[in-house]
């Protein structure tokens, strides 16, 4: 089990000279550097800007997955598989959308619907929110990570209240890296979930 913490380390620092950031992203919880924002906001984005054509692009090459093996079809109980498709914009980024798609084996016909990765991470998260975290096989390993990335922060920002790591942290380190972790660390989540997961028309459930 490998949870890389290079990602956070990236957004943390980068969030840091700026001098405001998201912690866990997308958790609405923003803490403000201690600091005064080393470059502008319109420098920022445009150097984010470059970063994500530069180190997305090649791993999009891959075609790799990160939820394939690890959901079921609900209506035929065939596996579940993923492709990608591109659409290239007028400013010339290209935007890459990940299909998952029931694979037919067991039903030739089976109607169930295509589900674009867009619409299934927050579902996925949302799961996050129903699991007890005590019985999560992974919760000490995230708690560890979690007292490695507050000491970091800590480090940063002074943050007193930094080496608590609460039950709400767990899940919402658990739903970042639902949303901005590698493949491998997503894979690696879902399948210490235990639980399966299936996939009908769209929406996901634990089984
Ligand atoms: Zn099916």
């Amino acid at each position: 089990m490998h949870l890389s913490l290079g990602n956070i380390y990236r957004i943390l620092e980068a969030h840091f000279y700026y001098g405001r950031f998201e912690f866990p992203k997308g958790s609405g919880v923003w803490y403000n550097g201690s600091h005064q924002p080393i470059i502008t906001k319109e420098l920022f984005d445009l150097v984010q800007e470059k970063i994500k054509s530069q180190v997305l692009e090649p791993k999009y090459a891959q075609k790799e997955f990160a939820f394939t093996k690890i959901m079921t079809c609900g209506l035929c109980g065939s596996g579940i598989t993923a492709d990608e498709k591109f659409k290239h914009q007028k400013n010339g980024n290209t935007h890459r959308y990940v299909y998952y798609k029931c694979t037919r084996i067991k039903d030739h016909f089976c109607p169930n619907a295509l589900i674009n990765e867009d619409d299934l991470i927050p579902q996925l998260q949302s799961l996050v929110d129903d699991l007890d975290m005590q019985i999560v096989p992974l919760r000490e390993k995230i708690t560890e990570e979690l007292k490695r990335v507050k000491k970091f922060e800590h480090m940063l920002l002074g943050n007193k209240n930094s080496a608590v790591v609460k039950d709400i942290d767990i899940r919402n380190y658990a739903k970042f890296i639902l949303q901005e972790g590698s493949v491998e660390e997503k894979r690696e989540f879902i399948r210490c979930l235990k639980s399966h997961i299936v996939l009908t028309d769209r929406k996901v459930s634990l089984r």
